[in-house]
């Protein structure tokens, strides 16, 4: 059986793709030199530069963190919107992470390459989707064998590419 640890970058996967996820929890690597793992990269190291603040926690690795007033924000920058709404669950574990260390904030997703914030809010119901996430993947984690190979329109600019196509 695999350690079952639940880190941002798994639960982007699993919103995006269960098999990948697979993956990142049985620790099978992607190809490193895969061209979209250099760009986000890039996007990480150029974007908002005088905000960026990376905090590592745990499981958790934050791009952005400042105070607003009294208010702590903490943010996430992506690529691209295509993929908000793994972003957005992304950042609501990170949040979900620290109101069980006690700390209260909101949360800003940023897409520097299309101009364009969004603030996302941890009320009840993203604290159940976010549990429930966890507990999928809790399941996930005991699988033996991936689930099924089903070729969707974000496989061809997947790192595990070849893993699933070759
Ligand atoms: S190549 Fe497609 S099916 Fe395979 S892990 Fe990536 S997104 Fe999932």
């Amino acid at each position: 059986m695999v350690e079952f640890f639940v880190s941002g970058t798994l639960v982007e996967s699993y919103i995006n793709c269960k098999r990948q996820a697979w993956f990142h929890l049985h620790k099978i690597k992607p190809f490193q030199d895969h061209p979209l793992l250099e760009i986000g990269r890039l996007v990480d190291e150029d974007a908002y530069e005088r905000d960026f603040k990376r905090v590592n926690l745990d499981s958790i690795q934050i791009d952005i963190v400042r105070r607003e007033r009294e208010e702590l924000v903490i943010g996430e920058v992506k690529k691209s919107s295509a993929a908000a709404e793994s972003a957005r669950l992304q950042l609501l574990f990170y949040m979900y992470t620290l109101k069980k260390l006690g700390l209260g904030c909101r949360g800003l997703l940023m897409f520097p390459k299309e101009k364009r914030k969004e603030w996302v809010i941890l009320d009840d119901d993203a604290i159940h989707r976010v549990e429930l996430l966890i507990s999928d993947l809790e399941e996930l984690s005991k699988s033996k064998t991936p689930p099924e190979l089903e070729k969707k329109s974000i496989c061809k600019n997947c790192a595990y590419l070849e893993w699933c196509f070759s």
